[in-house]
């Protein structure tokens, strides 16, 4: 069987070869019949193990590549960006950006939402939702030949244990994390999730989550581009692999983590092109190049946006009245009821 390597981890290559601030790590390789492909991931900025950290990872999901490109884009414009912005070179000297663009490389080769053994990377970790109703797509245990196969739970597939390890060992020694995971979904507009997806509690630290969305509203007034929501509005799922790694982080950690899921709307895209409803792997991707640019360019907003919370430190400073308040709005806003 020959599997062609998929462009996007070519690309994490070349990047890492032409640009020398830009250093890469293999977290693991991947092996699946003859072929193995690795699973990589690039920093840039400051190495000051303390220094706030932005990790962006994507293709979790093989059939959403738009991530990947997204991260990879926005990447080279930073790169060729440092040549001459002082701002920029002083904010990376102070922060660092992680980033995994591609999480389930046999997912992108043969373009599969899962991995090569069958199982979804976002319902394998082990956390199980306390959702009363069924549905195949809270994370099944039927079959791997099934969508939404959430293998075996205790024990994480191979790209989630390292890509987890990896994150979970940075955010420890970080002072503030942010995690910005992107997928493509059905969605007619572009959502930003925060835990949880398997329970209907708040997070811990939702005051963060607020201060995010708010400080985002108030400065981007005309920006209305995400829904901005926990998860499990949306719906509820077993083995959320963020749910799970806000939860281990907590464990012995009380520095900030924040993780988001952007879930980026593709009807937007299949509505104007509705070919693509013929291919399935196309459903999660915009096919025409001026469309794959726009919905790159539509997230470098938000992911300049993140990089300066970090920097100003935002998230650290915050004091135990903002705290309070915080927690009241994010209350009121999505947990009306609690
Ligand atoms: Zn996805």
């Amino acid at each position: 069987m020959f599997v062609a390597t998929p462009k996007e981890l070519e690309h994490i290559e070349t990047y890492a070869e032409r640009y020398d601030e830009l250093s890469l790590k293999t977290l693991t390789y991947i092996k699946h019949g003859q072929h193995e492909f690795p699973v990589q991931m690039l920093s840039l900025g400051t190495d000051e193990p303390s220094a706030p950290c932005l990790v962006l990872t994507g293709a979790i999901h093989g059939v959403e590549r738009i991530g990947s490109q997204i991260i990879l884009s926005f990447l080279k414009s930073l790169l060729r960006r440092l040549d001459w912005d002082q701002q920029l070179q002083d904010t990376l000297n102070n922060i660092k950006i992680i980033s995994i663009p591609v999480v389930n490389p046999w997912g992108v080769a043969l373009k599969n939402r899962s991995n090569h053994r069958g199982v979804d990377l976002m319902r394998n970790a082990p956390v199980q939702s306390t959702n009363p109703r069924y549905q195949l797509y809270a994370g099944q245990s039927i079959s791997s030949k099934l969508p939404w196969f959430r293998g075996n739970p205790l024990e994480m597939e191979q790209e989630l244990t390292a890509v987890s390890t990896s994150i979970l060992n940075l955010a420890k020694k970080s002072k503030a994390t942010i995690v910005l995971d992107l997928h493509s979904g059905f969605g007619t507009r572009d959502r930003l999730w925060f835990p949880f997806a398997h329970h209907k509690r708040p997070p811990n630290n939702v005051h963060e989550f607020y201060l995010l969305y708010s400080v985002f509203r108030k400065s981007y007034p005309h920006y209305k581009l995400y829904q901005f929501e926990p998860q499990w509005h949306q719906y509820t799922t077993h083995g959320d692999f963020w749910d799970w790694m806000h939860l281990e982080h907590y464990k012995d950690s009380t520095a900030p983590f924040v993780p988001l899921t952007l879930e980026l709307g593709s009807w937007l895209w299949v509505k104007k092109n509705p070919m693509q409803l013929l291919s399935f792997s196309q459903l999660f991707h915009p096919t025409k190049p001026h469309r794959i640019k726009r919905v790159e360019r539509r997230h470098s907003t938000l992911i300049n946006y993140l990089m300066q919370v970090l920097n100003n430190d935002l998230l650290v400073n915050i004091t135990d009245i903002q705290h309070e308040e915080l927690t009241r709005k994010a209350t009121n806003l999505w947990y009306p009821s609690s």
